[in-house]
């Protein structure tokens, strides 16, 4: 857990400066194609997206299209999409990647540790019993954009075609 939620993936953030909706990579990721933003699945309010600096292999993140910071300030349909989203995610993620756990979480503020502050985003991270040191070992044999978009079309695959017994929200 402490590899996982340290204040240090500040990488989209240049010179410590949280973002504004104009320059938000959590608000222009929807304007782009699916598969230029890693955008695993969109929804009414909410939508699915690979995490570009990934913790572990495939680190989803779930956005409200609105820019807001605090979960506080989401709308009670905001809340339930982004709940069932994650629901849906961690299904498709075991079918896909038949992971053993999840971390899911959101970083309130960037003193908690949130890279990007400004935008609320929930991180659901896929753990793997032996998932150790699983990420650096196929990120080495892989350049990491390649190996982001597989990920991406392979679960975007399964969200959209979900097998018998996971049920579309
Ligand atoms: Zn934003």
């Amino acid at each position: 857990m402490d590899r996982l939620w340290v204040p240090h993936r500040m990488v989209y953030v240049k010179d410590h400066h949280q973002p504004t909706q104009h320059d938000c990579p959590f608000c222009e990721a929807p304007e782009k194609g699916d598969e230029d933003a890693l955008i695993v699945a969109r929804g009414e309010t909410a939508y699915v997206i690979l995490n570009l600096f990934p913790y572990n292999n495939g680190h989803m993140l779930v956005c409200p299209y609105r820019h807001i910071a605090s979960y506080d300030e989401a709308t009670p349909a905001e809340v339930a999409e982004i709940g069932a989203l994650t629901q849906r995610a961690m299904r498709v993620a075991c079918e896909v990647m038949g992971c053993d756990g999840f971390n899911l979480g959101m970083n309130q503020g960037a003193i908690a540790g949130a890279g990007v502050a400004a935008h609320l985003h929930q991180h659901i991270v896929p753990r793997w019993a032996s998932d150790a040191n699983f990420f650096p070992i196929i990120a080495k044999t892989k350049a990491l954009p390649q190996l982001l978009g597989e990920v991406r079309e392979k679960l975007a695959t399964a969200w959209a075609d979900p097998p018998d017994g996971v049920q579309p929200e």
